[in-house]
């Protein structure tokens, strides 16, 4: 067995686990408050250039004048939810982005577009019923990113580092959160990271399904290590699907977006038949109907015979003019010739892509989780965006969610001792993650984790129903058993394969919390579609699944509080659904 003795340690004041929007807000602002804290920051990639806030092209929800309101920000986000917010966290959304905004701004030097006049451009954006949403051109994520990560270097008290993931969550005799192993990528080694404070701000990531979108660096790490230490997740069954992810045959680029811009623009959706097809699904809104109808529609055409010749539908934006579609959408004709399409002139094979988590833990408005010294935000975090996610909300989610973490953080560890780092458990999930090293025979790692692709995106994915979830269910726990025994080829230093195998373990468990509360919600809404249960039920509930007392995992349903605003008093739903 290898030499588990050699574990090297660090002790921090407040420990930040990922480095997307939420990781780097959480770390700024935790310095800021109390620059004699030392604050450590651990990123699975380079800080600043891996996770999804950097993918971000559309851009950044916030009310910033008049005729948009607070008012109006909080339903948009609350009817695109679905009514299954945590209105007390959407609240915190609306009302923070704008300060949030100003801040990235004058605080941390980002600069987003203009009007000639100088005021900040919003542009419409995902069923809002104002134009909120701020931009940097299709590049707003490399702008709030690159900023924010020269932000965190020139911050003496926060020391990062980079190509090290969290592997467990320590807990000390009392159940404090203590701190958490980390496993040095590049040298195949283990820290004990010790923290008095600690936040889960990984990033979610549905890389567990066969076609993806989001940064596959991500493997829903956060969310597994908060429910192994004993987290509650809510929601987890809401997933979203974009409708327009590019198809590059045996590429790993399939599931690339195509940004809703072009389906607002007046891009058609043209099936293997050659017929428009949203007629027959929303012949009102066609292409310009919500994410998930549109997402759920094109599915519908394969699985009923009717797609492309590799498994997708068509978007032909040609007639806009080749010089239009040139001008108006730049980056998306560079990426598609990439590929040898020409977007400007001729259709081009897209699909449903997964996208983005709207379940994760779950916590309340000042970031805290069930447990003592343990935060989580961003897209771990579940709650904010109830049933569906408005395109432009995620980053400002992130970004708010990550300051508040950080601000609650650095006042919750004044006075308070640290934890002991618990020496034995820490050695003990130490041997869990270096044992497939040991193995020189095992299962194959690869067939087990394009298993459970299949089963997500067949049985867990667009379309749901009650037989196919309990399959899924079936089939997930014995993936779940069978990746325990694989082994891992090479030494541990950089070993990518290892990586995977820590990867897998956290899919199968976050597929399952999927599937499992999938199985719960025997309605349909938001992205949630059931066959066996089309219609959305008239009681308005959240899906938890958490150990409660017992070592079995436990699901149930709790009503939702509409304790600031009730469906009956809002006014009516944002026809149309552009923007990521
Ligand atoms: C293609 C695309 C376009 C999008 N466009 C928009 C848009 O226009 N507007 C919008 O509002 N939202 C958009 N989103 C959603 C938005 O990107 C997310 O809501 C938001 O960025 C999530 O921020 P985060 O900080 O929670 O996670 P991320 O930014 O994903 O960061 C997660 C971090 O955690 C790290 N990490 C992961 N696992 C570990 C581990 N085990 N140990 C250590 N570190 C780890 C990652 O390396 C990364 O640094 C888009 C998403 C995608 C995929």
């Amino acid at each position: 067995m290898a030499d588990h003795s050699t574990m090297d340690s660090i002790e921090t004041d407040i420990l930040v686990l990922g480095a997307g929007g939420a990781g780097l807000c959480a770390a700024l602002h935790a310095a800021d408050r109390s620059p004699n804290l030392s604050v450590t920051v651990v990123v699975k990639g380079l800080l600043g250039r891996a996770g999804c806030t950097r993918m971000v092209q559309g851009g950044y929800n916030a009310v910033l004048t008049p005729p948009d309101s607070i008012d109006a920000h909080f339903t948009d986000t609350l009817q695109g939810g679905g009514w299954i917010n945590d209105q007390d966290l959407a609240w915190t959304l609306v009302t923070q982005a704008p300060g949030r905004v100003l801040e990235l701004e004058a605080r941390y030097g980002c600069f987003f577009d203009r009007h000639p006049d100088g005021r900040i451009h919003q542009k419409p954006f995902a069923g809002q019923s104002h134009d909120r949403t701020i931009h940097k051109g299709d590049l707003t994520g490399i702008e709030i990113m690159s900023r924010l990560s020269e932000q965190v270097w020139r911050r003496p008290s926060v020391h990062a580092l980079e190509e090290h993931r969290a592997v467990e969550l320590l807990r000390d005799d009392s159940g404090r959160v203590a701190g958490a192993l980390v496993l040095d990528v590049r040298r195949g080694t283990l820290v004990a990271v010790s923290s008095r404070a600690t936040l889960l701000a990984m990033g979610g990531g549905p890389t567990m399904y066969r076609v993806i979108a989001c940064s596959a660096d991500k493997a829903a790490d956060g969310i597994a290590l908060g429910f192994r230490a004993g987290l509650r997740a809510r929601d987890m069954e809401m997933v979203q699907f974009h409708p327009t992810g590019l198809i590059v045959p045996n590429s790993l680029m399939t599931g690339t977006l195509l940004e809703e811009g072009l389906r607002g623009a007046g891009g058609r959706l043209i099936n293997g038949r050659g017929e428009r097809f949203m007629e027959r699904y929303d012949p009102k809104r066609m292409e310009r109907s919500t994410r998930d109808l549109v997402a759920r529609a094109s599915f519908t055409e394969v699985v009923e015979g009717r797609g492309t010749p590799h498994g997708g539908v068509w978007i032909d934006v040609s007639h806009l003019g080749a010089e239009v579609v040139e001008r108006s959408f730049r980056g998306m004709v560079k990426r598609c010739r990439d590929f040898g399409y020409d977007l400007a002139r001729e259709p081009v094979e897209v699909g449903p892509t997964t996208h983005f988590m709207m379940g994760g833990v779950a916590i309340d408005s000042g970031c805290r989780t069930d447990l003592e010294g343990l935060f989580a935000a961003g897209e771990d975090a579940g709650g904010v965006h109830g049933a569906n996610r408005l395109g432009g909300n995620g980053v400002a989610e992130s970004t708010v969610f990550g300051g508040i973490a950080g601000d609650a953080m650095a006042e919750w560890v004044v006075g308070r001792y640290r934890p002991r780092m618990p020496r034995l458990t820490a050695e003990a999930a130490a041997r869990r993650v270096l044992a497939p090293l040991e193995r020189r025979e095992g299962e194959s790692l690869y067939a087990l984790q394009s298993r459970l692709r299949e089963v997500m995106w067949e049985h867990v994915g667009l379309i749901r129903t009650g037989a196919g979830l309990k399959t899924a269910l079936a089939e997930i726990e014995e993936i779940g058993r069978r990746a325990e025994g694989a082994a891992v080829p090479g030494g541990a230093a950089y070993n990518l394969a290892w990586q995977d195998w820590l990867n897998l373990q956290n899919q199968a468990t976050v597929a399952w919390l999927i599937a499992r509360s999938a199985l719960e919600r025997a309605e349909s809404r938001g992205s949630h579609h059931r066959r066996d249960f089309p219609e959305p039920s008239a009681d308005l509930f959240n899906v938890y699944v958490g150990f409660a007392d017992g070592a079995a995992p436990k699901v149930w349903t709790e009503p939702v509080r509409l304790n600031r605003l009730r469906p009956e008093a809002a006014r009516p739903a944002p026809a149309v659904e552009v923007g990521d």
